[in-house]
Order: structure tokens, then sequence, then C-alpha cells
């Protein structure tokens, strides 16, 4: 592993810039903060996609804690409403095009409003819709409430709207099922390819709520090797919207690789 990720990292002619979005915040809190643990021994940043109408307050308390002892290492966001699925046939979608826009409107406020109260100003003005779709009317409404960005897969279908796209690249676990520690490690080395190509950043998403400890451990291991890489600059996704203001992070090694 260590081999392959150092080429492909040695490989890249210029530093580029990654990012890591954890989904699902209020699903299994105790590998959450397991996971951001992990993220912090490396000083790497982490984006958390919250669902507003499932964490609660002991949560939102730990992370605000967490958030003030070491400001701008854990990113906060709306991720859907409820995480529930609205389509009745096809893909699983919250925000989908079953749904009126009057529904997701005051879905989508009612979420926003929720996690304000949790987390106030500390909330960041992106979106990451539940699986990573949502209906082209989305992003309007989106807009109208203040959110600035929306994030989905790099696939995802292109449609005319106001908000910047933060694209992930790596489904981490999906991968994991799939191959194990050789087809995720594959998956994140030709992503470091691809955004060389373009210049975009590359994002890993996580889903803290299903990973195994094996795959914490290779976590841990390709997060050790990333960090240390002059080519890798670590990114929040805040910083993302603001490439006037955008801090390089240079090399760092973890202290532990638990
Ligand atoms: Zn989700």
């Amino acid at each position: 592993m260590r081999q392959l990720m150092h080429a492909a990292l040695d490989a890249l002619r210029a530093p580029i810039d990654v990012f890591i979005r954890d989904d699902d915040a209020g699903w299994n809190d105790a590998q959450l903060l397991a996971l951001i643990d992990l993220t912090a021994r490396c000083a790497v940043p982490i984006d958390l996609a919250v669902i507003p109408h499932v964490i609660g307050r002991g949560l939102a308390r730990e992370l605000r804690k967490r958030r003030a002892a070491a400001p701008g290492v854990v990113g906060l966001h709306q991720h859907g409403s409820s995480h529930l699925n609205h389509e009745s046939e096809g893909r699983k979608c919250e925000f989908g095009a079953s749904r009126s826009v009057v529904a997701q409107r005051d879905d989508l406020a009612r979420g926003q409003a929720q996690l304000r109260e949790h987390f106030g100003e500390l909330l960041d003005p992106i979106f990451t819709p539940p699986w990573n779709r949502c209906s082209e009317a989305t992003p309007a409404l989106l807009a109208e409430l203040g959110f600035v960005a929306l994030s989905r897969d790099r696939g995802a279908r292109p449609a005319q709207h106001a908000l910047q796209e933060i694209a992930v690249d790596v489904d981490w676990s999906r991968h994991w099922r799939e191959g194990g520690a050789d087809a995720v490690v594959a998956a994140v080395t030709s992503g470091l390819r691809e955004r060389a190509g373009d210049g975009a950043a590359l994002g890993l998403m996580l889903h803290h709520a299903v990973m195994h400890a094996d795959e914490r451990a290779l976590l841990s291991d390709v997060l050790a090797l990333m960090s240390t890489h002059p080519h890798v600059r670590w990114r929040a996704m805040r910083e993302l919207l603001l490439p006037t203001t955008n801090t390089t992070r240079g090399p760092r090694a973890c202290t532990t690789s638990a």
C-alpha cells in the first residue's frame, strides 16, 4: 500500500488539495468521535455532514467543544433534514423530484434552523444531500436559504444553478466492501491522478457509522502517509469556498497511527 500511494504522490507534478467529508453525523456517535480522534491525531481537517433532526444535544455539545479546542479541524454543515427517503420508486432521495418545491423549502429551512440552534455561526453554508442526490429544483431553494455550495458525487448530473459544487471522488466504504484495502488504495491513487489533471480538490467521502475497525486502521495509515507528503494540501471544505484566503498546510507527522 505504502509503495503504491507513495509512487502516486511522487508522480504528481504539483501539490493538490484534498478534503475529507464524513456523512451522517447523528448516527453512531461513538464511531463518529473515534473517527474525529483519528483525523485529529494527523491534524487533518474533517468536514461533518450533520443530519439536523437526528443529532442529539449531547453530540452537538461535544462537537462544539472539539471545535473550540481546535478551530478549523472540524467543519460542520447540513446533511438533508431527517435523512428519509421520500421517493416511492427508483433511487433513494430525500429532496427528490416527487416532492413539491414548497415541501422541500420548508423541510430544508427547518433543518437549517435546527442546526443553527446547535451550532450558530459555526455552521458552514454547504449542503450535502443524502445519497448525494437532489432534484433540479433543490439548488435554487438552497441558494434562497443562503447556502453557497452543494456537495455531491463528482459524476452528479451537472445542472444550471448558482451554487458552487464541491464534489467527492472516493466512496471509501463502498470500495472497502467491494475489494478491501486494495480497492480503496486504488481508488485514492486514481483520484489523485485525475484531480492532478483538472486541478480540482480530491474529496474523500467517509461513513463513520458503517466503518469497521480494519477500515479505520487503513484510513489511519493512508492519512499518516499523505500528511507527510509535500504534494498533499489538506483543506477544510470552507477553505475551498474562499480561494483567496486559503492557507497552505505543510507536511507533518501523525502523533500516533492507532
Ligand atoms: Zn447520508
